[in-house]
């Protein structure tokens, strides 16, 4: 945008004085939001189609889950897990049994959940698998993306995340997205885990083959290796089920669930697995201060009881159909490609028409808000409570800014 209001340009000066500059966020100052809409300082309202990355999937202040949240700041929100809270035990086995697992490891954020299971899948592999010491390796994919820890970032193949923050932790392999054969090429007798996002979110929503997921199982449990599913992005709703392993068919051995498990107001992070993996952790040998917390737990089950009642999943499912059907329309017109599962879509611009940026800048202007992603992809994740007519709108809004720019 080439003008901001004089509110909005005060806000952003200060942030941009004394913040890091890790981010280059768009000239948009957000003072409130509802459902799927946000407000700027300037009263401005804008149809919210990045939701956080995924962490908004309910919607921003989803009364159920302020509700929660509220009771709970009456009670009590930090106990460490020095303690037992009265809120966790029922969060935990919620969450297990809607993910049909034995048992999960709370944490906060989905970094913290990928560093937890990479702990648990070395131990599995020494304690359990017998890999000599000090040897276990991970298969991960090229293009992924699992946060930004230093360990995390030494397997990222993107040189923005990696490069200047070495040297990294040893220990991991990594393969072609989506090509079974090089994966089952990779697994040796120290492999102890294959670590894969089911989507690809940061890449820019990019689809493994069909059959990809179910091979990465097969092989795994052919080979004695787990299976780690990143669904910190994922999961939870986004793509019309409540893990993209369930639309692929398969489980897993340890989901990773991070985002919208917090309901956009608290960062809940979790690993999800069976006793015969997670339940390699001893006392002691892992743990967090903010893990597990009651204002967290509290949240977090108000969002599972959301997904235990199938309406979220079904929504994406069906609103995910209204949006491939528009933004297929739109290949050949300023659009090369689109990728859509349920209510997220990766689309790729034709470069030429400008940088995914630029799109974005002008997607504000018309009170769309999206995020773009290397280079010249645009990736859409509205929360699921959009309405239809909304999500019409803003794709209107989007072939609008095609026109503009190829004007
Ligand atoms: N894993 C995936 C697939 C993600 O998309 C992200 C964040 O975008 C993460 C892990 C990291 O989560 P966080 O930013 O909460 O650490």
């Amino acid at each position: 945008m080439t003008t901001v209001k004089n509110e909005t340009a005060a806000y952003i000066e200060q942030a941009e004085r004394y913040g890091a500059h890790n981010y280059h966020p768009l000239p948009v100052v957000i003072a409130g939001g509802e459902g799927a809409w946000v407000v700027d300082v300037d009263g401005r309202k804008y149809l919210d189609c990045l939701a956080a990355y995924s962490a908004v999937n309910f919607g921003h202040r989803h009364p159920d889950l302020v509700a929660a949240a509220r009771e709970q700041l009456d009670r009590v929100t930090l106990t460490s897990r020095a303690f037992h809270n009265d809120r966790l035990g029922e969060f935990l086995a919620r969450l297990a049994r809607l993910a049909g697992k034995d048992m999960v490891l709370p944490m906060n954020t989905g970094a913290e959940a990928v560093e937890s299971a990479i702990k648990v899948a070395r131990a599995w592999g020494y304690r359990v698998k017998g890999v000599p010491q000090d040897q276990a390796t991970i298969i991960v994919a090229e293009g992924n993306f699992h946060g930004r820890t230093t360990t995390i970032v030494g397997f990222s193949s993107d040189p923005t995340a990696r490069d200047d923050f070495g040297p990294f932790t040893p220990g991991f392999v990594s393969v072609r997205y989506g090509d079974a054969e090089a994966l089952a090429a990779a697994i040796t007798d120290q492999t102890v885990a294959v670590l894969v996002e089911p989507i690809q979110g940061e890449a820019g929503v990019v689809l493994p083959p069909d059959g990809y997921l179910a091979e990465v199982r097969r092989l795994t449990s052919e080979r004695n290796v787990l299976f780690i599913a990143d669904e910190i992005q994922s999961g939870l709703g986004r793509t019309g089920a409540t893990f993209e392993c369930d639309n692929a068919g398969v489980v897993p051995d340890l989901y990773l669930l991070g985002k919208a498990l917090g309901g956009g107001i608290v960062p809940v992070s979790a690993v999800v697995g069976d006793a015969r993996t997670l339940g390699v952790l001893r006392p002691g040998e892992h743990g967090s201060t903010f893990g597990g917390n009651p204002l967290a737990a509290a949240v977090g089950l108000a969002v599972v009881e959301l997904l235990e009642t199938g309406q979220y999943q079904a929504r994406a499912r069906e609103l995910g159909e209204q949006l491939r059907r528009r933004l297929e329309a739109l290949v050949g017109q300023g659009v090369d490609a689109v990728r859509v599962r349920g209510l997220w879509a990766g689309i790729d611009i034709d470069p030429r028409l400008g940088s995914g940026r630029r799109v974005c800048e002008l997607l504000a202007e018309r009170g769309v808000l999206a995020k773009d992603t290397h280079g010249s992809t645009i990736r859409l994740a509205p929360p699921i409570v959009v309405t239809c007519e909304e999500l019409d709108w803003a794709v209107d809004q989007f072939e609008a800014v095609l026109r503009e720019l190829a004007a």
